[in-house]
């Protein structure tokens, strides 16, 4: 192994619809490998992979979709305060193109400047930015709208790094890979690059289907909901068969969740296995059930997805 291989922990924040999946996807697309380290008891975090044999790796914490869709602003700063900022070398900060600086922003801001970590700024969804009507000029104005945001976060915080992109597009990603390993100190190669094992990619898949349910009821349950795998099996034929509960605090929630003659689920399985499909590179045969559980927490439920009873 090279001298220069650098080795660490990122985490990636924003708030909800940003672009953090798109993100991660479009870095690490075929690469994913999701690891196998067992869960501790406190924390259970996601943790996807970039290798780069020649420079190195990057271990990307609490992504995709680990933030909490309840109270989405309050739940999203007791993220950034108390959990995400522990243990990593590089936090990737993604915000919307705008000068509009909110409260939120302003409190993520602060917290992130007593962590004194580098912290690199994406501006995302760059793509969006419109084009003025002056015909003569439209070039010259969309880069002068990106130097206002740039301006205008600037005086937010002393950035590592301030880079306009495009997560959907692929605009300027490489550029956050690099940026990251700028910052990232020397060190081992922590993960095997290819080890892709079963325990996880059930919680990956679990996760698939949370975003989608999240996505499809559109922020209609107020208290979130999780997601459990009852089982998932590939048959001879390369079939794999998932069995999933989504679990959810009131018979009120459930009724939503299953929708008009079952079609808000069927519209949440087909999202979901669409995406599993891709994940899993062969056929899925999803079923999903509907449970309410008062009081569930979201650590026990990811304890189970990882095979542990919960009771012992
Ligand atoms: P997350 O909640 O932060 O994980 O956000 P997602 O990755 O789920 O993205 C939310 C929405 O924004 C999706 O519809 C994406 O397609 C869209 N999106 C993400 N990145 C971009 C981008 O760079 N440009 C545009 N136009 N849309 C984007
Ligand atoms: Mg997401």
């Amino acid at each position: 192994m090279n001298a220069n291989f650098k080795s660490g922990f990122v985490t990636l924040i924003g708030r909800p619809n940003v672009g953090k999946s798109t993100l991660m996807n479009q870095l690490i697309g075929q690469k994913i490998a999701i690891t196998s380290k067992k869960p501790q008891t406190t924390r259970n975090r996601i943790q996807t992979v970039y290798t780069d044999t020649d420079r190195g790796q990057i271990v990307f914490l609490d992504t995709p979709g680990i933030h909490k869709a309840k109270n989405k602003l309050g739940e999203y700063m007791v993220t950034v305060a108390e959990r995400t900022l522990q243990d990593v070398d590089v936090i990737v900060w993604l915000v919307e193109p705008s000068t509009f600086i909110g409260a939120g922003e302003q409190h993520i801001a602060e917290q992130l400047r007593k962590s004194n970590l580098p912290v690199i700024l994406v501006i995302n969804k760059i793509d969006t930015v419109k084009v003025q009507e002056d015909i003569n000029k439209t070039d010259t104005v969309k880069k002068e709208e990106v130097l206002l945001f740039i301006d205008a976060y600037r005086k937010l915080l002393d950035f590592a790094e301030i880079i306009p992109a495009s997560a959907l597009h692929g605009d300027n990603t490489d550029t956050i890979i690099d940026m990251i390993f700028k910052y990232l100190p020397y060190g081992p190669m922590f993960y095997d690059e290819d080890t892709v094992t079963d325990q996880p990619e059930r919680q990956i898949v679990a996760e698939i289907i949370r975003e989608k349910a999240l996505h499809a009821l559109d922020e209609e349950i107020p208290h979130g909901i999780a997601v459990t795998i009852e089982s998932m099996k590939q048959r001879k034929n390369g079939i794999t068969d998932i069995e999933a509960t989504i679990i959810c605090e009131r018979d009120s929630h459930k009724g939503i969740i299953i929708g008009k003659g079952g079609a808000m689920l069927k519209k949440i399985g087909s999202n979901a296995r669409f995406e599993i499909e891709k994940l899993l590179e062969g056929k899925v045969n999803l079923r999903l059930w509907v449970k309410v559980r008062k009081g569930w927490r979201d650590s026990d439920i990811q304890m189970k997805n990882f095979g542990y009873n919960i009771n012992e």
